[in-house]
């Protein structure tokens, strides 16, 4: 039987319209700056992408190879004479394109964005350069994106959004600009796109041959542009995912802390803390008994750490002790079922350690 994929928030599997869309792109070929009729077919499939994202976020749209670089052209352009406030739980893209002396913003033990704490920071001092998630990756955490927005129209702050993780619910560009990936909506990796309200002036990060208007140097990744481009327009079941997170939730019985359970979160995510148990031990379990989960955050390489989301939302010592299960679009019917299967072998031999676990 197929492994069961539960780490959807690492990537997406590709959805077959992305798949057409990618190889159509990759049959016409050509270069989208070359003048000839090879190049203006490739630069219809361009457009057309970005006309698709454009109506489906709002503003204008500049392609970047992924989230990652998405994140770190909207900082570069926009933090040079701005201090910059970032939420405790951003993703390391953004914590590691922010400029050193960055204020770091707490969280609720929710996780949602401590409101009080971004207005005092916003009143006090010269005009900054906010930078909220939509969604966490870890927790699937919304922030309250209108409120955080109003407060920087306010403040005359400018707002950047990681929508990375959110871009599957219909998320309007709510600030300044908003940073998409393509593999995270069930397109190929190696594209992604910077959302931007007009008018905002963007320096670029990488410079080169002038493409997207000198905003992003390099020949256009079209084949995984166009891929991202009908994933965004592929049809989402969040109703759906969300009732068979919530299954899969309770299938994990006593002893499992869902991290931001009361906040509101993404519809397919959930983060189950096991206190006193090392995430790491019950990834490689549920992996040998089938099923495909991440310990927090898996953009590391590999690596297992303690996650600054659970230490930020006051988790403490359990920091190190998260599974997150995240539902790919595609989740079957039986998933809650399969998991539960699984879950209680590993159960069975972790409680042995763990005699919380057991009950
Ligand atoms: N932002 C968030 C919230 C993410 O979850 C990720 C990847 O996990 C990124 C940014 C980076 O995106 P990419 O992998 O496309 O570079």
């Amino acid at each position: 039987m197929m492994p069961l994929d539960l780490d959807a928030n690492a990537t997406e599997p590709l959805r077959p319209e992305a798949r057409e869309a990618v190889l159509r792109a990759l049959e016409t070929g050509g270069n989208p700056s070359s003048v000839h009729g090879g190049g203006r077919a490739a630069r219809r499939i361009l457009e057309e992408a970005r006309r698709a994202v454009a109506a489906r976020f709002g503003g204008e749209v500049v392609f970047a190879s992924g989230g990652t670089e998405a994140n770190a052209l909207a900082l570069h352009a926009l933090s040079p004479s701005r201090r910059v406030l970032l939420g405790a739980t951003e993703h390391a893209a953004v914590r590691a394109a922010a400029p050193p002396g960055a204020a770091v913003l707490p969280v609720l033990r929710d996780g949602t964005l401590d409101l009080a704490a971004l207005e005092a920071a916003l009143r006090d001092g010269p005009p900054a350069l906010v930078c909220a998630m939509a969604a966490n990756n870890e927790t699937g955490v919304l922030h309250p994106l209108s409120e955080i927005a109003a407060l920087c129209r306010a403040h005359g702050a400018l707002l950047h959004v990681d929508a990375v993780q959110a871009a599957r619910l219909s998320v309007e560009l709510p600030g300044d600009t908003l940073a998409l990936s393509g593999h995270k909506l069930g397109g190929p990796s190696g594209a992604g796109a910077l959302v931007l309200r007009s008018g905002i002036a963007l320096s670029p990060l990488i410079a080169g041959g002038g493409q997207e208007q000198g905003r992003r140097g390099g020949t256009e990744a079209l084949p995984a542009i166009a891929g991202l481009a009908a994933a965004v327009t592929a049809p989402y079941d969040a109703a759906r995912l969300a009732a068979l997170r919530d299954a899969v939730e309770a299938a994990l019985g006593e002893g499992a802390v869902i991290a931001g359970q009361d906040a509101p979160r993404l519809p397919n995510t959930a983060l189950a803390v096991l206190p006193g148990v090392a995430a790491e031990t019950v990834v490689i379990a549920l992996d040998l008994a089938g099923v495909r989960v991440s310990a927090g955050a898996a953009c590391s390489s590999g690596k297992v750490a303690r996650s600054h989301v659970l230490e930020a939302m006051g988790f403490g010592e359990d920091a190190g002790s998260g599974i997150r299960l995240s539902l790919p679009w595609n989740a079957p019917d039986d998933t809650p079922e399969r998991f539960r299967r699984a879950w209680e072998g590993v159960r069975a031999r972790l409680s042995s350690r763990r005699p919380a676990l057991a009950t």
